[in-house]
């Protein structure tokens, strides 16, 4: 028999949550831990997982030979897209305002922590000053990932033996760490049911969540459907210099399957071959910027991260400041980068965010129940970004292509 996949169980836990919530109301609290543990479970993963993701990926990048211009013109590209995507999604989100007048009972539990800080301040509080502090500390992302992508760089500039053996300990950590995350995806049905029960029995008014949160996940779509089919193809065409859609033709088969696992990673061998044998650009640069792209290109999350928090906030009634919002971009690109390439990986990162600008994390509990199915959408998009990346370095690198 076919494994039940997860998005059809979440698909479940979905409606029974919503069953459990609007019959059972009082009986709540016997099921609103798994909810609990589950946001635990993800805070629990945060610090390890960003830890080595971002680690092992600029070393890799670092340690691979030919870096110099290949490198360059591959981060200049994810930075530059992510960085369109994630505008693209904030105008539209600033536009509709999905969140704004969604009556979600959540006023009362805001914690009003979220003070107006000047951006140098945030820029200075980069740098921690006690790094184990930094790590045991949630409200520190920011510092944690500066001091990997630091502490990641200089492995690169150590002499043959210890470079060998930390890159080896970060990747297999790495490694690790993905498998940890993938058994607490497993448990997400359960999670979800928890979560998605508490918060229909604390709705007075269930019509005006649906409503609030179609318009949420219509927001991620056409922010993305601009991203995908309007930015990337313009960028492709104009810088690349190529056909997107004759390559988007060829890449249908690793977009499909990129939506139906919703990983990147798992798509990868699939985006290889597209890339090499059908679009025709050479392995040198499909082995560099794909396996690269799968672990630190997110556009699609990164949109989708920063629509989300900006969404939470409007749910919670909290406006951001310009300054805020700025912090939010900046931050959906760090947390894009240290996005692990596994279904939902997205979810755990927007914490971080809702950490950074002082958001509650139980926000999350909002936009989880839907966050599978745009998860989807997402990493066909992220799937698309690392191909036409790869396309355009390709053109500009001199290949001759097919398209
Ligand atoms: N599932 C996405 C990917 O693999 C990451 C995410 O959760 O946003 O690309």
């Amino acid at each position: 028999m076919r494994k039940f996949q997860l998005h059809w169980q979440i698909l479940i836990a979905l409606i029974l949550a919503v069953l459990f919530g609007v019959f059972l109301k009082e009986y709540v609290n016997w099921v609103s831990w798994m909810g609990d543990i589950f946001l635990r479970a993800l805070k629990m993963i945060i610090i390890p997982l960003v830890l080595s993701s971002i680690i092992s990926g600029v070393t890799n990048i670092g340690n691979a030979e030919n870096l110099g211009r290949l490198g360059l013109k591959t981060i200049l590209y994810y930075v530059l897209t992510s960085t369109f995507a994630i505008i693209t999604g904030l105008i539209l989100v600033n536009v509709f305002r999905p969140g704004v007048g969604a009556d979600l009972n959540l006023e009362q539990a805001v914690n009003l922590q979220v003070t107006s800080q000047s951006l140098g301040d945030v820029l200075i509080r980069i740098i921690p000053d006690n790094i184990v502090d930094a790590f045991s500390n949630n409200t520190q992302m920011l510092s944690v990932i500066f001091f990997a992508i630091l502490f990641g760089f200089f492995i690169t500039r150590v002499s043959g033996r210890s470079n060998q053996l930390l890159t080896d300990f970060f990747n297999a950590i790495f490694e690790v760490m993905m498998k940890v995350t993938l058994f607490v995806i497993r448990f997400t049905p359960f999670g979800i049911f928890g979560l998605v029960a508490k918060t229909v029995s604390e709705q007075d008014d269930l019509l005006s969540l649906m409503e609030s949160m179609g318009l949420y996940m219509l927001v991620v779509m056409m922010a993305l459907a601009l991203h995908a089919f309007i930015t990337l193809p313009l960028i492709t065409r104009f810088i690349g210099k190529a056909k997107p859609w004759k390559h988007f033709n060829f890449m249908k088969t690793p977009l499909l399957t990129a939506f139906s696992t919703s990983s990147s990673n798992a798509t990868l061998p699939l985006t290889m071959q597209a890339v090499e044998d059908k679009s025709g650009v050479s392995n040198k640069i499909t082995s560099f910027t794909l396996p690269l792209g799968a672990t630190i290109n997110m556009d699609g999350t990164a949109l989708y991260e920063c629509v989300a928090v900006m969404f939470i906030a409007q749910a919670y009634g909290i406006e951001l400041s310009f300054m805020q919002q700025v912090l939010v971009v900046i931050t959906a690109l760090l947390a894009s980068i240290g996005a692990a390439g596994i279904p939902m990986a997205g979810l755990v990162m927007i914490t971080i965010i809702l950490t950074v600008v002082g958001l509650p994390l139980e926000g999350v509990g909002l936009i989880l129940a839907v966050d599978r199915i745009l998860d989807m959408f997402r990493t066909a998009t992220n799937v698309w970004s690392d191909s036409c990346g790869a396309v355009i370095i390709a053109k500009s690198e001199g290949e001759t292509l097919r398209v």
